[in-house]
């Protein structure tokens, strides 16, 4: 019996990978933690229904409902930052992290010191600390495995393959709900309209980074830290239809692509069934229905995030640290009504420019707290730069 936790577990993520457990046969995993945020009766639900052994809230005040919901249960509560770090301290055989932002990083940290496989759907934690996290995996002899479908496209679509005959990686994006529209009308996108996501049912902050492009931005740091491949060979493709996840271009001209349906489970059963491949309940692509498969180049104009990315990846250091963290700043900002949608990237430049004065930025993070301290250096810039305007 493999074990397992999941970090965020009431999130689309951890809902999705939820499902494929409930669905297996009794006795195929043993669940050691569950964690979530506020939605306690969903966390206590999921608790009681996999037979949890500790379910841990991220909100210290949530803690009693939590401990009400699990009475008579059997199951031990926690709550607080520091309780989410500690249930990763619990040796499992697999660990899904898919909690939202930054906040992801500590748990697959100390997840990834006892060893055992990481899947990992929060890309921050690659944007923010790639190479610490690559180390931390290596030294402790874990594995991580990509969760994102573009990624893990990639990593499907690799394997067997020669590194060296790589040419080129091409992730693709759809484009989301402003695809085509005017930097004008954007900047009277309202909330609803960024977060409704033409063929993807994922979180509300992902699905708005999905409208800005920030979470392609994110993908293409991502793919840089994964792959450990020069930025320039990274593409990106708009595709609208959501099919082709990734391309991978060999040095012989051919090109692999990885077409799946849009439901992430296919991603996360990849990395759960891993190394093998086991059925996953997701609907079967129908090619002779699908009428179009469309390609077009990504509009960096109207797309800031992007060309912010690629200054990011060649910058490496602590730079995907404060990219992100002023990403997640800006995020709030627009979210709360603050700042108009293209606003964001501004404000995500401009934290970018004033944090370069920091002699240490282009230096690998040296440790956790390294890249904790200028995550929240460059929150504290954005947030200025916010009260400024
Ligand atoms: P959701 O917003 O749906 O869920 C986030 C989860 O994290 C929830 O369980 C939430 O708890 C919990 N959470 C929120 N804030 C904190 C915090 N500060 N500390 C601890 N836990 C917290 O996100 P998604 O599932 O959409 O995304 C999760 C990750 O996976 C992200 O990094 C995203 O980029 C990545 N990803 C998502 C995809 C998707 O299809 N959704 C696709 C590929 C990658 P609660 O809800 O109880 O408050």
């Amino acid at each position: 019996m493999r074990s397992l936790s999941i970090f965020g577990a009431t999130g689309s993520i951890g809902e999705s990978t939820y499902d494929l457990i409930r669905r297996a046969p009794p006795g195929t995993y043993r669940t050691v933690a569950l964690t979530g945020g506020r939605n306690i009766a969903r966390l206590a639900e999921m608790a009681r229904t996999l037979g949890a052994e500790l379910a841990v809230t991220a909100y210290e005040e949530c803690l009693p409902a939590l401990r009400d919901a699990l009475a008579g249960s059997g199951i031990a509560v926690a709550g607080g930052v520091q309780a989410i770090a500690e249930a990763a301290d619990r040796p499992v055989d697999w660990t899904m992290s898919a909690i939202v932002g930054a906040a992801g990083l500590v748990p697959g940290l100390r997840a990834l010191r006892h060893g055992g496989t990481l899947a990992l759907a929060n890309k921050e934690s690659l944007v923010t600390a790639g190479p610490l996290l690559m180390r931390t995996a290596q030294a402790h002899g874990a594995t991580i495995l990509p969760v994102d479908s573009e990624h893990s496209a990639v990593f499907q679509a690799l394997t067997g393959e020669d590194p060296s005959c790589v040419e080129r990686i091409i992730i693709t994006a759809s484009g989301g709900p402003f695809r085509d529209w005017s930097l004008d009308r954007m900047a009277k996108a309202t909330l609803a309209e960024a977060v409704a996501h033409p063929n993807w049912a994922m979180g509300q902050r992902i699905s708005i980074d999905s409208a800005s492009m920030f979470n392609k931005a994110l993908e293409l740091i991502e793919t840089r830290e994964f792959f450990d491949i020069d930025p320039v060979r990274i593409e990106v493709l708009v595709h609208p239809q959501s099919i082709v996840h990734a391309l991978v271009g060999f040095c012989d001209g051919g090109i692999m692509a990885h077409l799946g349906p849009a439901d992430m489970r296919h991603a996360i059963g990849y990395a759960l069934h891993w190394p093998d491949r086991g059925a996953v309940p997701v609907e079967r692509l129908d090619l002779a229905k699908i009428v179009n498969l469309s390609f077009q180049a990504p509009d960096e104009a109207r797309f800031p995030a992007l060309r912010l990315a690629r200054e990011v990846m060649e910058a490496r250091g602590m730079h995907g640290a404060a990219f992100n963290a002023a990403k997640e700043i800006a995020l709030d900002h627009f979210i709360a009504g603050g700042i108009a949608f293209p606003r964001m990237a501004l404000l995500v430049e401009e934290t970018l420019s004033r944090i370069s004065t920091r002699s240490d930025m282009g230096t690998a993070p040296a440790s956790l707290d390294h890249v904790l301290e200028v995550d929240a250096e460059a929150r504290r810039i954005a947030t200025a730069i916010t009260e400024e305007a």
